[in-house]
């Protein structure tokens, strides 16, 4: 067994607590079995961290996950913390750990799982099987370029502007997380961009294609203009394996791609800097969904996102793909037994809590060790 691993473990806020406390046992779990160890460190952020500390986030919290192997939050914000200043708000504590730690890729799978195969919209034979990733620029393009802001012009009216700005090092290290996902998945990448419009896309297209050109021959690169790729998603997904593409159009697209399995309980992210010398990146794993305030206090959440955002940490943070297998099949096998949260329940289904979900993942972990 590996030397014990450093996480520092943020529940946050609403439903966070709750997810996170599934995510517990699951560690327990593995320590149990002596499959890894854990040290892990618990921290506030968001909401209870302003109540607690008077900031969403505290330096020393700060400095706790910039020093751990990987970090694991639940959610932030809720409605009592709603009418707050925006730079006091629970979400910059979240922004503040992804700027600190400088992750800038942020991957999202879309992974359909047979018994939920019916909560798409989409037909069954076009999402059957589906296994895809995008990586999405993180820190940034549009949402972060200067020029930025809106001033009033001399007649009277107003004008708006954004800047999407990207460098050669920004393109290329966001790239190459691509097509080392791609190196151990299917080796298919998908850059997307608008060449046909915006000179940053053209740069984009052209660093990819030269880092493809020097170190990832092996993978198959294809180019696509964003618009083309949303409506592809939607008309055959299967047909991609890992797509790579900027901060805006990540931010669509991955929705979009979320939305084809058809529920937000079940979507695990995670968000990478840059590796070090030993190979080691900064990670911060989430669940896509929020705090859920209209459901927090009640067992009531699907804690599958959050766990499923750990399997994603042990692949991506320890290599322990095999270990992140296990947990996966053990949600599928959990979910075949018919037990659902409120979230995506279906005819023939037994609704249970977020314990009861938890508990049944733990016992089919138990049968499939
Ligand atoms: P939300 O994701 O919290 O909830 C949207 C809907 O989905 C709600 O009806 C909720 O009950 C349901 N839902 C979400 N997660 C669920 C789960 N695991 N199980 C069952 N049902 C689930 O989004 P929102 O309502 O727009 O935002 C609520 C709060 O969360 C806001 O304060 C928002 O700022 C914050 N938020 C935080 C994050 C984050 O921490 N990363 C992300 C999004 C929103």
């Amino acid at each position: 067994m590996a030397a014990n691993k450093k996480l520092v473990f943020l529940p946050g806020d609403g439903i966070g607590p709750e997810v996170m406390r599934q995510v517990s046992r699951v560690i327990e779990w593995y320590d149990r079995r002596r499959i890894a160890s854990f040290d892990v460190a618990e921290g506030m952020v968001g909401g209870c961290s302003i109540d607690k500390y008077g900031t969403p986030l505290t330096d020393e919290t700060m400095a706790q996950a910039a020093g751990a192997d990987a970090v694991l939050l639940g959610a932030v914000g809720g409605p009592k913390w709603d009418n707050l200043p925006f730079a006091q708000k629970p979400e910059r504590g979240l922004l503040r750990l992804r700027k600190d730690m400088d992750l800038f890729a942020n991957l999202r799978p879309a992974l359909v799982f047979k018994p939920l195969i019916g909560a798409s919209t989409l037909k069954p034979e076009v999402i059957d099987g589906l296994d895809i990733i995008i990586v999405r620029e993180l820190t940034g393009g549009v949402y972060f370029g200067e020029p930025r802001g809106i001033t009033t012009l001399p007649d009277g009216s107003r004008r708006g502007v954004n800047t999407q700005v990207y460098t050669t090092g920004e393109i290329r290290r966001v790239a190459r997380v691509g097509f080392e996902l791609a190196k151990k998945r299917q080796g298919r990448l998908c850059s997307v961009e608008k060449a046909n419009v915006m000179e940053s896309g053209v740069l984009w297209r052209e660093e990819v294609q030269k880092l493809h050109d020097e170190e990832f021959r092996d993978i198959a690169l294809i180019h696509m203009y964003a618009d083309n790729c949303a409506m592809q998603l939607v008309r055959n997904p299967k047909q991609f394996d890992v797509i790579v593409t900027d901060n805006l159009f990540g931010d669509l697209l991955s929705d979009c791609a979320a939305m084809l399995t058809g529920s937000l309980g079940m979507l695990p992210s995670a968000s990478l800097g840059a590796a070090d010398s030993s190979g080691r990146r900064k990670a911060l794993y989430e669940p896509v969904h929020g705090s859920a305030p209209d459901i927090a206090g009640k067992d009531a959440a699907n804690p599958l996102a959050s766990i499923l955002s750990f399997a994603m940490m042990l692949r991506y943070s320890f290599d322990m793909d095999e270990e992140a297998k296990l947990l996966e099949a053990a949600v599928v096998r959990a979910l075949e037994t018919g037990v659902r949260t409120g979230d995506i329940l279906q005819p023939q289904t037994q609704r249970v809590s977020t314990t009861a979900m938890g508990d049944t993942v733990l016992q089919q972990l138990d049968k499939l060790a």
